[in-house]
Order: C-alpha cells, then structure tokens, then sequence
C-alpha cells in the first residue's frame, strides 16, 4: 500500500514533468512535479529509513584535498537537457537583445531561487543549496544561483575550473551523483564561500547536455556529518533536472523569440532589397542592417566598381576607423585580404594576426592599421562570376567566432542583396537604355520633351524663362556623301561633346532631337544669357576640329533657332520648339553658321542676331 502511494506519487511528478516540456504556463508543472518528487522521497525515507542504503563515510585524513571521493551510487542516470548546447552560451556582446537576455536571466534566477528554496526546506540539514552552470568558452562552472547561506558569505564570482584539481572539480571530474563527508572546515574549498564555513557534507549532482556533455551541476551542502545518508539517489537528479529543464527552456525561449525577431527583420529586409530602385539603395540597406543586428567593431562594404573592372570602393564603413576607410577607393589588384575575398568572391573567416611587426593587411600598404581587430568574416555577394559584386567585412576584437545563426543570416542578407543588385543594375541599365540616344548618350527625342514639359511647370511656377535652342548641322548630307556614314556618325557624336561642354550640366538638357538635330534648354536664363550662350556654342563647334581619319581634321558648323519662352503660360513647349525651329528655318535661310532669335512681336521675321564670320 505504501509503496503504491510512493509509485503514485512519483508517476505524477513523471506526468507533471512530462507535461512541462510543452513550455509556456505548462512549464510551472515542473514544480509541482517537483513537489511530488520530493513528497515521495520524505514518505518513502519515513517509512523505511533504516532500509536506506547507507553510502561509505569518508575519514578526514589531512587536508581537504586529500579526501576520497564515495560514490553513493553508478546505477542513477544521468539528467540529460532537450537543448542544444549553444542555447546554455553567453549570448554575444554588442547584440541589440542585451536587454532581454538581462530580463531572462532575472527570470531564471528567480525561477532557480524558487525550486533551490523547496529543495531547502524539505530536506533536512541542507545548509546550502547551488546551481552551477558551464560556461563554455571558459571552460568554468559559474553559480547561477545559490539559496541557503547569506549572501554575505556567498562568492558570486565564483569560478569553478573544470579541468582545476579544486575539490569541486575533483568531485565532478566522474559523471557520477556523489556525495563528499568529512570536516570539511574549510569551506572556502568549494569556491563558493568567501569565508571559512564548517561544511561536513556535500551532495554534488552532475547535469550532462544532449550529447552527454557536463554542463552543469547541483550542490547541496550541510554543516552536519552524513547528513545525506538518508537521501534517495534518485530524488536529487530529478530536482537537479527540473532546474535543468526550467533552465534550457527559458534560454531556449528567448532564443528562439531572438531567432524569430532576426528573421522577421530578414524578411523585411529582403523586402526592401526588392524594392530598391538604385545601386545605392541595395548598398544602404546592407549598410545598415549590417549596423542593425550584427556585432562587430568594424564594418565595411566592400564594393566593385561596375564600370571599371580594375576598381573598387569602400561604400559603406561603420565603427573602428571609418572615417579613414569610408568612400576609400582601392584597385583590385591590391593584395589585400578584402580585396582577395572581393576578387574571389571567397567567404573568409579566421583570426587575424595584428601585432605590429605582422599585420594582416585588409587592402595594400597605405592603409591605416588597427591593432585591436583580430576576427575577421567576410561574405561575398553571389553570382555566376568567380568576382563578388560586394563583399560585408566584419571585424572583431573579441577574437571569438560568429554563431551559425550569425552566419546564417549573413549569408541570407548577401545572397538576397546580390539578387536585388544584379535586378536594379539591369533596370538602370534598361531605363538608361530607354532614355537616352545610343550613338551621343544625350536624352533621346520623348525623355526631352517629358523633361521640357517638367521645366515648364516649375519654370511657370519661379517664374523663370527657358531658352530653347534649335540647331542642325549645316550640309550634312554633303559630309555623309564624300566620308560615308561612319565619319558623319563620328561628327554628330563629336559635336553632341562640344554642346554639352558649353553649357551648364546638372541644369540645363541637351537632347538629340533628331538626326543630326539637337536641342538645348536652358534653364533661368535672360534675353543677353539666351543669345550669349548660343553664340558660344556656335563658335565651338566652328573652332572645333573632327578627327574622322582623314589626312585634316574635319570643320563643321551649325545653325541656331533660339526662343526665349516666359513665364507667362501662353504657349506650350511643343509651341515654343515649333518657334526655335522656324528661327532655325531662317538662319539657314540666312546664309548657315548662325543663330537667329524668333522675335514674339515679328513672328514671322525673326532676327539675324550674329551674321556667320566666313
Ligand atoms: P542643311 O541642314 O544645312 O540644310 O543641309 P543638310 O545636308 O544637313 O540637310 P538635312 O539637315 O536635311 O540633312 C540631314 C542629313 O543628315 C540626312 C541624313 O543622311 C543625315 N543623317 C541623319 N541622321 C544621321 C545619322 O545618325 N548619322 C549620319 N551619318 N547621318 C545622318
Ligand atoms: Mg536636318
Ligand atoms: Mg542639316
């Protein structure tokens, strides 16, 4: 009957805990699957104490470190953890989640406080009861909470070695439940005092991960000689792994939350990569992602220059040294690491020798050096060619890897990015194509007018006049005739040059209207302005010489329709060009190799402004 009670009571605590693995509010089961342990273990010990196995005791002989290890038993399991093992690391400096993981260990100390406490309460004698966690990278047990012994005589800062001869470690060294008895006067020896504690027992409980791996354990102490000698082996490991399952789940909760949050930012960002227009707005969004949610202490986007394959540029730098490195252009035979995973489109991820006289230069031998960087990861853009479009260098001081899921993301972000760029480099390239004349490069005949009726709007508004310029190249037909085509293409283009020259190039619009037409707006100009600059570029082009391949240079000219249109809304631009074109119509009229002005108050006239200086 009593046993029944002791299998009832540990077949809840086994469900209670069973159900706990669903997470979330089913995790508080695991304290009440707690309770039934420990409810079985007090009735179980109370019912039949003197049939309790009783563990050797251990004689003091000499000092602390001589005492022998008992095994009270090799037949308990061994409490194992549901989560990977990074889930138990420190999460990485520099994170924008600092905040949370502050708030998870909160809730996980207060968590641990709270079984450590039962734990304290329902079995006698315990003077204190700890919970130590490895932290790996160290290779050190750390207590994560400690319950029992005032805080004053608690060492917080304890730091357990797991491969030190310390007695703790010692006692760990066997992935075995153990218990230490003896005058252990000297409590200073399990680290986690500050003082001198007369500590007699220890009952240490190690805690193996998934791959049965140490990664923690659970320490209680009493004051009293075998004080444990009455404890079940089998309630402790359970306690220990309900500490163990509250701890992985609560870490792996916010991991998973950190994990969700990334990719939803990812997708965001992909999001925003497809809807980049320009070149320069792929390369902002890696920036600052980048800047977002990945440590670093320095980092650059390295980029290749899509005109010139000998080049590249440094877009974007964030952190150490930026200031030197932004906009730096470099060439990409330079040596360089960087520059070496640019033109390779190689991921790079190492350590990096930094001392003085053993640098590892990122681009050539001008660069500014930093000593205190020493990882580096480098993930290129992807694409069918062996170059990387850009490259995202990440430098660290702490010389530590990058988590997979770092890494991960890394890699989403360049390959999204790289897609995003290859789309807006060929739109830019289309929409150049669409715009502009092929043979001169100028705006073609319907991006001027598009561009002539914007002007208009905004010139009606400011109330600033457009000077339009009608030209054609005088007896073209003649140079097509004894050159051929080709030479009287290399003429428009040469021609096409000298225009744009003369006039104002973030401003005024040069288009080619049609064949050997051209059209010039210029925008805000007087009366004096209008005529001055289309007599200048009349007479470049008549100084200009045309190498076309032929023993001379070539001499052309041009005749020039020129219209000033107001601001006063009365005639459209089309209008205004049939204008430019009718004074045009009269310079040719007039003798070629001059500009004519249409004159609004003689419209049919015009005005032979400058007479062509044979
Ligand atoms: P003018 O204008 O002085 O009256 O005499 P023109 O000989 O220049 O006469 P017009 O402007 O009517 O002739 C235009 C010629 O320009 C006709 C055509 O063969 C030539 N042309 C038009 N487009 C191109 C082009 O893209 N390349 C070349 N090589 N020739 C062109
Ligand atoms: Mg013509
Ligand atoms: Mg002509």
């Amino acid at each position: 009957m009593n046993s029944r009670l002791t299998y009832i009571l540990c077949s809840l605590g086994g469900i209670f805990v069973g159900l706990s693995f669903l997470g979330g509010l089913w995790m508080l089961l695991a304290l009440v699957g707690l309770l039934a342990f420990v409810f079985a273990y007090i009735y179980n010990s109370s019912r039949d104490s003197s049939d309790a196995p009783i563990p050797s005791v251990i004689q003091r002989s000499g000092d602390t470190s001589s005492f022998k290890m008992a095994r009270i038993t090799t037949k308990t399991a061994l409490v194992t953890t549901l989560a990977p093992e990074h889930v138990q690391e420190e999460p990485l400096i520099g994170y924008k989640q600092e905040e949370l993981w502050r708030k998870v260990d909160q809730e996980l100390s207060q968590s641990l406080g709270n079984e450590l406490t039962i734990l304290l309460r329902l079995i006698p004698n315990i003077h204190t009861a700890a919970y130590f966690l490895l932290r790996s990278k160290e290779n050190v047990f750390i207590p994560l909470k400690v319950v029992g012994a005032g805080a004053s005589k608690i060492n917080g800062q304890a730091r357990i070695g797991a491969q030190s001869s310390s007695l703790l470690s010692r006692l760990l060294k066997v992935n075995e439940t153990q218990i230490l008895e003896g005058d252990l006067t000297s409590g200073k020896a399990l680290q986690i005092y500050k003082e001198d504690v007369p500590v007699k027992s220890v009952f240490a409980i190690p805690i193996t991960n998934q791959k049965k791996v140490r990664c923690g354990f659970l320490m209680i102490d009493s004051l009293q000689l075998n004080a444990f000698n009455n404890l079940s082996p089998d309630v402790l490991p359970f306690a220990a792994g309900i500490m163990q399952l509250l701890s992985t789940k609560i870490y792996a909760a916010a991991y998973n939350y950190i994990q969700q949050e990334q990719y939803a930012v990812l997708y965001e960002y992909q999001q925003k990569f497809f809807d980049s227009m320009s070149v320069k707005d792929v390369y902002r969004h890696i920036g600052e992602y980048i800047e977002n949610y990945v440590p670093f202490d320095r980092m650059m986007l390295l980029a290749r220059d899509l005109q010139d394959e000998d080049k590249g540029k440094v877009v974007v730098a964030k952190g150490e040294d930026s200031d030197f490195f932004k906009d730096m252009e470099f060439s990409l035979n330079d040596k360089g690491v960087l520059v070496y995973a640019l033109n390779r489109s190689m991921p790079i991820e190492r350590l990096l020798k930094n001392d003085k006289g053993d640098f590892t230069i990122r681009f050539n031998a001008e660069e500014r050096r930093n000593d205190s960087l020493h990882y580096l990861c480098a993930t290129s853009s992807t694409s069918d060619i062996p170059i990387a479009n850009f490259t995202i260098a990440l430098e660290k001081k702490n010389p530590t890897a990058y988590s997979e899921h770092d890494k991960i993301r890394l890699r989403t972000i360049a390959r999204t990015a790289s897609f995003a760029l290859e789309r807006v480099v060929q739109f830019e390239k289309g929409k150049d194509l669409a715009m502009r004349d092929g043979l001169t490069g100028l705006m073609n005949h319907r991006t001027m007018h598009e561009k002539l009726n914007i002007e208009k709007m905004r010139a009606e508004r400011q109330k600033i006049n457009i000077g339009l310029l009608m030209m054609d190249i005088d007896k073209f037909k003649s140079i097509n005739d004894t050159y051929g085509h080709p030479a009287g293409d290399e003429i428009i283009k040469g021609i096409a040059k000298t225009i744009v020259a003369e006039v104002r190039s973030e401003i005024d619009i040069v288009a080619r209207y049609g064949g050997e037409e051209f059209v010039v707006a210029l925008i805000d100009t007087s009366e004096a302005g209008l005529k001055e600059t289309a007599e200048r570029i009349r007479l470049a082009i008549e100084k200009a010489s045309f190498d076309i391949k032929q023993k001379l240079p070539l001499k052309v000219t041009v005749s020039i329709g020129a219209y000033l249109k107001r601001p006063d809304g009365r005639y459209s631009m089309a209008e205004s060009l049939k204008f430019a074109d009718s004074a045009l119509y009269k310079a040719k009229e007039g003798g070629r190799n001059q500009v004519v002005e249409y004159l609004e108050t003689e419209p049919e006239k015009g005005v032979i402004l400058e007479e062509a200086h044979q």
